[in-house]
């Protein structure tokens, strides 16, 4: 059961342009995904991307509300691995696999503190030191997190839990 829950976020192909940048300079870099999960995704680059090297994302299509990583604005996002892609098809030389650090309404600065972040159960808008991320990379607003926690572990608070990962993509 244990190892069920820890197994990585299924992915979901999806193409859709992207801005990226190391937060070293203001200038974006164009590119697509090409592929998503909850908790990160795939995309093309034409430049090698370090391990472990944090980026912001920028969704050109965003739209909240919808379903797939468009539903967000910026990501914050760390490089998990960047290889050399054999298919030619595509211009960008590099395949690279990001993890989702946070994700906002908002692009992100190069202060990350200065993006707004949004409960997903009760919608409100808050700031990063107010907000509380689960492990599953949900937010709660200081009353939700609260009210959360205050529940016993047991039925109630994990059908909570289930409707927050539906809910969110
Ligand atoms: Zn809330």
């Amino acid at each position: 059961m244990a190892s069920q829950i820890k197994r990585a976020f299924p992915r979901k192909s999806h193409k859709t342009p992207i801005l990226f940048n190391d937060f070293a300079s203001d200038d974006y870099m164009r590119s697509k995904t090409y592929n998503f999960s909850k908790g990160g995704m795939y995309f093309r680059s034409n430049v090698i991307l370090k391990p472990d090297l944090h980026i912001r994302i920028v969704m050109i299509n965003y739209t909240p509300g919808s379903y797939g990583p468009e539903a967000y604005k910026g990501y914050m996002a760390k490089i998990r691995w960047c290889r050399e892609s054999s298919d030619s098809i595509d211009e960008e030389k590099f395949g690279v696999g990001v993890q989702f650090l946070e994700k906002s309404h908002t692009e992100f600065g190069k202060e990350a503190s200065t993006a707004s972040y949004m409960c997903d159960l009760c919608g409100d808008i808050t700031t990063l030191e107010f907000i509380h991320r689960t492990d599953e990379l949900d937010y709660l607003c200081g009353d939700c997190h609260k009210h959360l926690e205050s529940f016993p572990e047991g039925r109630i608070k994990e059908s909570i839990k289930r409707f927050m990962a539906g809910n969110v993509f």
